[in-house]
């Protein structure tokens, strides 16, 4: 990735959230309320006050922050109380994120990447199932689903910003559902995989999508899907860091956008409390050829004017520590009906 692209990139996203918090297009219906989604536990530690904007970020972002927990008995992050959002809402959300990511769609790069990566999990996938029908669910442009179906697959999608979803039906001719996936009428067990890539942290009950995911697969199909490792170093350095100033920021979790945050560990127990068998959770660390760096740095609380070049050396300096560690940036599991 061009370490010019990478500076006009996140300049870009914090120009357009500006802009965008500014004009009021944001809202959510309130709070509720939410035991843990894994364990069903209340019991949970206050680990600080975060929002995705940053209050330094977005001086103009009306709201204070919200309360970032995590579960005493299983170690899940989450967010508490929860945002509600009705569909008009989660539509205006996800218009605008993924306006954010909309270069990953236009740069060669970029595209080229995700084109690689969508061929290696079809690949794992096709260990298990031979080609027929797969659907995935947050499916963006369709590039996975694109992949997919040059390699023999029958393509579904399910996708909540209507901009994606036209996009994914009218360039690249894919049946996609525009909405969320409990409400697109897909038959249970019509499926012989389904897919969520960075979906998860997303939602504001996991557990329930999963279940859906489950329901929606036929006994033996393979759910795919890959989530941020919340528990990262510079998460819990930036945490750390925040603890000993005695500040109430944290690091963890990019509310209202990522609302729950997954370790290996917490994957692995949501899988198993939601019916599936786990085949497999492997990770993806900073500076694998596979790996997308640019959504690292620009989302933290520590780069209010840092450099492409800067971003890039500290992005390698992290990236070999975490190696060495084995605590990778991104999680993938495999796991069967
Ligand atoms: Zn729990």
């Amino acid at each position: 990735m061009g370490q010019q692209y990478e500076g006009a990139y996140s300049q870009h996203v914090q120009i357009l959230r500006l802009a965008q918090v500014k004009s009021g297009m944001f809202a959510f219906s309130g709070f509720h309320d939410v035991n843990c989604n894994i364990c069903r536990s209340n019991d949970a530690v206050l680990l600080g006050i975060r929002d995705a904007f940053s209050s330094r970020i977005a001086q103009k972002w009306p709201f204070d922050g919200f309360r970032v927990v995590k579960c005493r008995r299983c170690g899940l992050i989450y967010v508490n109380p929860m945002p509600k959002f009705d569909l008009k809402e989660l539509q205006n959300w996800y218009s605008w994120y993924s306006s954010c990511y909309a270069g990953e769609f236009e740069g060669p790069k970029s595209v080229a990447l995700e084109t690689a990566m969508a061929g290696a999990v079809l690949e794992q996938i096709e260990r298990h199932v031979s080609p027929s029908r797969i659907l995935d669910i947050g499916c963006a442009d369709g590039l996975f689903l694109s992949v997919a179906r040059e390699r023999g697959w029958y393509p579904v999608g399910a996708e909540v910003a209507p901009s994606m979803a036209a996009y994914a039906r009218d360039v690249r001719g894919l049946h996609v559902f525009s909405g969320v996936v409990e409400d697109a009428g897909f038959q249970n067990r019509s499926f012989d995989a389904v897919h969520l890539h960075h979906v998860l942290e997303h939602l504001s009950d996991p557990s329930a999508t999963l279940a859906t995911a489950f329901a929606l697969l036929r006994p033996g199909g393979v759910l795919s899907l890959g989530v941020p490792n919340e528990e990262t170093l510079l998460k819990r350095v930036g945490h750390l860091y925040f603890k000993c100033k005695r500040d109430r920021w944290t690091t963890y979790l990019k509310p209202p956008i990522h609302l729950y945050g997954f370790s290996a560990q917490t994957l692995r127990a949501m899988l198993i409390s939601t019916g599936f068998h786990i085949v497999q959770i492997t990770g993806s660390y900073l500076g694998d050829p596979a790996f997308k760096p640019y959504s690292m740095f620009p989302e933290t609380d520590f780069t209010f004017s840092t450099s492409g070049h800067f971003v890039a050396l500290a992005q390698q300096l992290l990236g070999a520590v975490e190696k060495r560690l084995r605590i990778p940036e991104v999680l993938f599991a495999l796991a069967l009906r």
